[in-house]
């Protein structure tokens, strides 16, 4: 076939024309077909346009794959002198690296901080700017649940104007828990369409979670994270000496999102959570004990290394969460109404502790789990010190939150559910008598009343 001829094919709804797009010399152009030009003739894309005709007029369908490139990047000392990660760290090419450090204009960055991380840790923020001669604009703001909302965006929005950020060059540094980094993220998502922005987590939860995927959001109208967008940081920077300083119940916090991991898919986290669990607990993970000598030298770093590995296994492929057959899901399908039902009583993965908990239940009452292996996963919450049942997690908060789940996931609930210790699927027949029967059993066994 020559280049002019044009590839057609018949559908039901008429002929449609594939044509792939090539650059020459600047100006793209689309060509009937695949891309034929050889090196040197032009630069292919990898989107495609699809033209067909019918009676009323033609319709061209755009199909253009976006890359996400993103770093995720476990270091220590992250704040030293010596150490340029959170300068340079988002660059992959060492080149390039070399380039900015020769520039010899100066390095201009704006740092949104939690507030309380700012007191404890905004002097040492400070000295490494300073030590790198960086202009920087140091933003503390109370970044906590409660103001998750879109006045915090819109304040870092008007500093980030004010600051006059080059956003191909200057990402915005976020430096907190969660929700200073969701909130960042959101407003970088927002300035300037996008904004690269860099991520610094310093509690657990976010260090294992929050961090390492794409998603960005603030509460709206007391709904959960209701606005926001899928939009990573060009890099996450994790250390995890931040943690030494975090309160005892955000560890436990934390370690409710790891412990999901654990129960979904992967029983040598869920066994290492049992037996060190409460010592990780206890040392705010800054312990240094060798347990095997792969490089991963303590109970803290192989927990969080799993962790972090086996959300990222299920974040790429989904980034953007158009499959929603997703086990990061669970304990997120009646925790998010629970959390800001009782806001701010129940820290985000205390919620998702009782939702796991009850879902514990329907399993059992599936068949899905042992009775020993139940008893097993609810003493490990419980070392963990996070709850496992809540006088407002009531039935009806039960059934509302898993029919506005259903309302939004194309009229299909789907339920990760544990299998077995490490191991689940997704169902989606999970019968109401079933949930009343489990949730009855749940009050009974481990409600207050009980
Ligand atoms: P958080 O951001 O509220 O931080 C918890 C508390 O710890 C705050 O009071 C904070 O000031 C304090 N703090 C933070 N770092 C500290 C430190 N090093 N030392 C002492 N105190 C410190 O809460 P979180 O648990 O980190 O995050 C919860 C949020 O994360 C929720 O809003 C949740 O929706 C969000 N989240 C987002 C994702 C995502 O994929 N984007 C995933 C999970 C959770």
């Amino acid at each position: 076939m020559s280049h002019t001829e044009e590839p057609k094919h018949a559908t039901s709804k008429g002929t449609v024309t594939e044509y792939s797009l090539i650059r020459v010399n600047g100006t793209w152009s689309r060509q009937a077909g695949p891309c034929t030009h050889g090196h040197g003739q032009g630069q292919p894309s990898d989107a495609k346009i699809y033209e067909s005709f019918n009676g009323h007029g033609v319709t061209w369908t755009v199909v253009s794959p976006i890359i996400f490139t993103y770093r995720v990047v476990e270091c220590e000392k992250l704040l030293d002198a010596n150490n340029d990660t959170l300068l340079f760290g988002h660059i992959a090419d060492p080149e390039e690296v070399q380039t900015q450090r020769n520039n010899s204009k100066p390095l201009r960055r704006l740092v949104v901080i939690d507030e309380t991380v700012n007191d404890l840790y905004g002097g040492q923020v400070v000295a490494y700017f300073k030590s790198w001669k960086v202009v920087y604009k140091l933003l503390p703001l109370p970044t906590t649940e409660e103001n998750k909302s879109m006045d915090l965006v819109t304040r870092i929005l008007e500093e980030v104007h004010r600051f006059g950020i080059d956003r191909r060059s200057e990402p915005i540094i976020a430096i907190g828990g969660g929700v200073c980094l969701d909130i960042v993220g959101l407003a970088a998502s927002l300035y300037r369409r996008r904004t690269p922005y860099i991520r610094v987590p310093t509690t657990l939860l976010s260090y294992i979670d929050a961090s390492v995927g794409a998603k960005t959001g603030v509460n709206f109208f007391s709904c959960k994270n209701k606005l926001g967008s899928y939009t990573p940081p060009v890099a996450a920077f994790l250390d995890r000496s931040f943690m030494k300083t975090v309160p005892r119940r955000h560890i436990s916090n934390g370690m409710a999102e790891m412990l999901k991991m654990a129960l979904m898919k992967h029983k040598g986290l869920f066994e290492l959570l049992e037996k060190e669990g409460r010592r990780l607990l206890d040392s705010a993970f800054q312990s240094s004990d060798v347990i095997n000598g792969r490089g991963c030298t303590d109970a803290a770093s192989l927990a969080t290394r799993v962790a972090i590995v086996t959300m990222l296994e299920e974040l790429a492929p989904n980034l953007w969460e158009d499959d929603l057959d997703r086990l990061v899901d669970f304990g997120h399908l009646i925790s998010p109404e629970l959390e800001m039902t009782v806001l701010p009583e129940l820290l985000h993965g205390e919620a998702v502790n009782i939702d796991m908990a009850f879902m514990v239940f329907v399993s059992r009452e599936r068949g899905f789990l042992t009775e020993d292996e139940v008893q097993r996963i609810i003493s490990c919450m419980k070392r963990l010190e996070l709850p496992v049942w809540h006088q407002q997690c009531s039935e009806e908060l039960v059934q509302n939150s898993l029919s506005a789940r259903l309302k939004h996931s194309g009229g299909l609930l789907r339920m990760p559910l544990p299998t077995g210790l490490g191991r689940a699927e997704i169902f989606n027949d999970t019968e109401n008598t079933t949930l009343s029967q489990a949730f009855r059993k749940w009050c009974a066994e481990l409600g207050s009343g009980r």
